[in-house]
């Protein structure tokens, strides 16, 4: 397991969100195509995604603590995220 450094890891998320906001991105989400995978949930850094075991679907839950790193959408096989 990864451990954290929590003030580099802070920091790191503040300058992320600033690339975000300048870069004016923002996660779209078609729960349509979602097959419950649960790779997002995985992969994000910043704990955007809630897994909805009953359903077998995610639930983007926060559109400001994302920081637009791009590899939810990467990582769908659905291709159910975009960033844009
Ligand atoms: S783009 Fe990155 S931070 Fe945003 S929801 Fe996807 S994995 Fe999380
Ligand atoms: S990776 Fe894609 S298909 Fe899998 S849970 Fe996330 S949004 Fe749904």
């Amino acid at each position: 397991m990864v451990t954290r450094n929590p003030s580099i890891y802070s920091s790191l998320v503040e300058q992320w969100h600033i690339a975000r906001t300048l870069r004016n991105l923002q996660i779209h989400f078609d729960p349509q195509k979602c097959t419950g995978v649960y790779q997002c949930y995985e992969v994000c850094p910043v704990d955007c995604w809630t897994p909805d075991y009953e359903n077998h679907k995610v639930i983007f839950h926060d559109q400001e603590r994302c920081i637009a790193c791009g590899a939810c959408v990467l990582q769908c096989p659905e291709d159910a995220i975009e960033l844009r």
